[in-house]
């Protein structure tokens, strides 16, 4: 939907919340119509909150972890709870020995494991593969720690001989690792047993794995694929609006409670200062909270397996044709050729050093793929047959 821009102008009309309302809802409509067109991006868009709207009138804020007294007295600690321990199980960590909290997305939890990384080992580099997801280079700015680029595999996965030497030439300093579970472009899942001995010249190892779309999959898949705290992670972060889908970016963050600071006590709001930030929504976890409890461990599960599906049929439909399709084994992202950019732009792609991909999320459908596969059948023959530009008149 287009908006002119001077209908959207604040300050100069006579207010028209009917009017307003209206619009905005007429704007929510289209997005929802458009979904099908969203091939991309790993987001899903298949959920409905609507039954919680009553909770749009009320203020829900947390302060703090969870676990820490909730002063303000508005926040949603006890569903936060269950949801971090329902997390830590997936993840494997020991019972009772992470804790964490819901940032906005993997990008802050990213942040804050690194964060802890750097704490943990004050003068160690951050070393993430070129695949890492772009935040991570910020990161290691924002944070102020060397940042080392490590090669990658033809795969995508992180090179660890590269890793080796790249700690070899900076020994003793310890290393914050990022250990990508699913890369943003190929959906290659690094080895993190391997990663870990790989940095052992610089002497300790910290490692921040993210799992920001794969830690939903991989840990329904029937193989084994070490990627959480069991394999050695320090922190982990999965994004909740990738697989599970939320109107609003949200993920989680667990760490080792070892590696997390004290912090220093605020007395104004009565927690510890080491999530760094004041308020927290605390509505998204209500609305996490909500799918959670009606998709529980059985419901991921189907869900991982029916992208899973998604994948593999995309997989078969268009590996011949000129997007020459391919996936990791449990990756719900297929990987094609670069493709034309009204495509990309169409279907909503990425297109990066010559390659694209389709993230089949739990709303992309097996009728999407059809449709995507016969525009890029018809766009490649409109290019191949298309005569050379030719001027007949002259
Ligand atoms: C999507 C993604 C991110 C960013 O996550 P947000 O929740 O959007 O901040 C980081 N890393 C990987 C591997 C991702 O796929």
């Amino acid at each position: 939907m287009h908006v002119e821009p001077h209908a959207l102008r604040l300050g100069r009309e006579e207010p028209d919340a009917e009017r307003d309302v209206r619009l905005l809802t007429e704007l929510g409509r289209t997005r929802h119509d458009k979904r099908h067109r969203h091939l991309g991006y790993p987001l899903n868009q298949d959920f409905d909150y609507r039954a919680l709207s009553e909770l749009l009138d009320t203020p829900w804020y947390s302060i703090g972890f969870a676990d820490e007294p909730d002063r303000l007295g508005l926040g949603a600690d006890a569903f936060e709870r269950e949801i971090l321990a329902f997390f830590a199980e997936i993840l494997k960590a020991p019972p009772g020995e992470v804790r964490g909290f819901l940032p906005t997305g993997s990008t802050e939890g990213n942040q804050w494991g690194c964060l802890l990384g750097r704490q943990a080992l004050p003068r160690a580099p951050l070393y993430f593969s070129r695949a890492a997801h772009f935040g991570i280079r910020r990161v290691a700015e924002l944070l102020r720690m060397e940042p080392v680029e490590v090669a990658t595999l033809d795969d995508g996965r992180m090179d660890l001989d590269d890793l080796e030497h790249a700690c070899s030439l900076r020994r003793g300093r310890g290393a914050v690792v990022v250990n990508t579970a699913g890369t943003t472009m190929l959906g290659a899942v690094d080895d993190i047993v391997g990663l870990r001995s790989a940095a052992r010249p610089a002497g300790d190892v910290f490692v921040h794995t993210d799992a920001a779309l794969s830690g939903l999959i991989l840990p329904f898949v029937d193989e084994d694929v070490p990627f959480a705290f069991d394999a050695g992670a320090d922190s982990v972060t999965i994004s909740a609006h990738k697989m599970i889908g939320l109107p609003m970016p949200c993920a989680i963050a667990l760490a080792r409670s070892e590696h997390i600071p004290q912090g220093h006590d605020v007395e104004y709001v009565g927690i510890s200062d080491s999530i760094v930030k004041c308020s927290r929504d605390a509505y998204t976890p209500l609305l996490l909270w909500y799918a959670l409890r009606r998709l529980g461990t059985p419901g991921l599960t189907r869900r991982a397996h029916h992208c899973l599906g998604t994948a593999a049929y995309a997989v078969d439909r268009l590996k011949d044709g000129p997007g020459k399709a391919w996936r990791h084994p449990h990756s719900i992202t297929v990987v094609l050729a670069s493709i034309d950019a009204s495509l990309a732009h169409h279907w909503h792609m990425a297109v990066e050093n010559g390659v694209s991909h389709i993230v089949t999320a739990p709303h992309v459908t097996r009728a999407d793929i059809d449709r995507f596969a016969e525009s890029l059948r018809a766009e490649t023959s409109r290019h191949t047959t298309d005569p050379a530009p030719s001027n007949p008149a002259r």
